[in-house]
């Protein structure tokens, strides 16, 4: 938690000495963080489901790099809309667990594995 506190000030330290603000409204980052997803997604573009669990040094590298973009704009979005990310993450996870209770499925599929 003190983390994600750390990382959005320095956000907003970035952005103010930029003088970035006024490019940042909650539009404009949502667009940003989907080029920055999107950017991950190219760089597994065509890879096998084994080569994307076997990544080299240099892959791995770049997939850093945008996971590092990728948080930071999600954060600045967040932020933008006075919104505590790990808090609605956290609440999602709840939702999820009623919206998807665990269930025979999940008996099958560990069964598959044995
Ligand atoms: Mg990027």
């Amino acid at each position: 938690m003190e983390r994600m506190e750390e990382l959005k000030l320095k956000q907003r330290e970035f952005v103010r000495e930029r003088g970035w603000e006024q490019f940042h409204s909650p539009k404009n980052i949502a667009m940003a963080l989907s080029v920055e997803v999107s950017e991950i997604v190219e760089l597994f573009q065509w890879s096998t489901e084994d080569e994307s669990k076997a990544l080299n040094d240099d892959g791995l590298a770049a997939i850093r790099d945008e996971i590092g973009d990728v948080l930071n704009y999600l954060v600045l979005l967040a932020d933008s809309l006075d919104i505590d990310p790990v808090g609605v993450a956290i609440k999602k996870i709840e939702k999820n667990r009623v919206k998807y209770p665990i269930g025979p499925k999940q008996i099958n599929i560990s069964n598959k594995k044995l």
